[in-house]
């Protein structure tokens, strides 16, 4: 599956806020944001005023970049929202927060969903005692996530664990750290969601 693979502090810079998308990087003062934090491009420029259509698009265009989306990924998962009953805006952050590459992050085995991806598509992670390689692989209620045997002594998996910062952590995860497992308790709800997006107006550019 393609991904992006240019610079991700260039990301952070042209949305406006820290999408913590380097780990560990991103909570030291080597972060880009901190040093430069105008738009790519436009030096010392203010941040232009955007149109209803701009905020929209800017919304969406963080959301994917947090999440480490493309387009026609994040689209997909739009579409799938929409077909399930309920507020679409919230099953679209359901289904991004329940994605395993997301998951593997908040529980502390890696420093970035990037990384997360990484453990996921170099076979580390197992689903149920099963190996699962593909990071969009959606998890259901007492599902169990685990690093596998082989892994467990990964020094990458031991420094995240110890350094998972505070917004990683969610409610509806449980974390094992000694036995490097977790267990998806029930589906997050949005105000168990510490991701900074207002989804209604992807909901609205989408649905335009
Ligand atoms: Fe964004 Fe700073 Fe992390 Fe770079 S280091 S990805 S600018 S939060």
């Amino acid at each position: 599956m393609a991904r992006y693979t240019g610079p991700n502090c260039k990301l952070c810079r042209r949305e406006g806020s820290k999408l913590f998308l380097k780990g560990t990087r991103c909570h030291l003062d080597k972060c880009s944001f901190e040093k430069r934090g105008y738009i790519p491009g436009m030096h010392w420029q203010r941040r232009p005023k955007l149109s209803e259509y701009g905020l929209q698009l800017r919304e969406k265009q963080k959301a994917k970049r947090i999440y480490g989306l493309l387009e026609a990924q994040f689209h997909t998962t739009f579409i799938k929202a929409t077909k399930v009953k309920g507020v679409t805006g919230d099953t679209l952050l359901r289904f991004l927060e329940t994605r395993l590459d997301n998951v593997v992050y908040r529980l502390g085995f890696a420093s970035s969903r990037k990384a997360a991806r990484q453990l996921v598509r170099h076979r580390h992670i197992t689903v149920n005692d099963r190996l699962v390689d593909i990071p969009s692989y959606r998890l259901s209620p007492s599902d169990r996530v685990q690093v596998c045997e082989r892994s467990r002594q990964l020094a990458l998996i031991h420094e995240s664990l110890k350094r998972a910062g505070e917004g990683q952590q969610v409610p509806w995860l449980s974390v094992d750290k000694s036995n490097l497992s977790g267990t998806l308790l029930e589906y997050p709800t949005r105000d168990n969601i510490p991701t900074p997006v207002e989804e209604q107006l992807i909901v609205e550019l989408y649905s335009k």
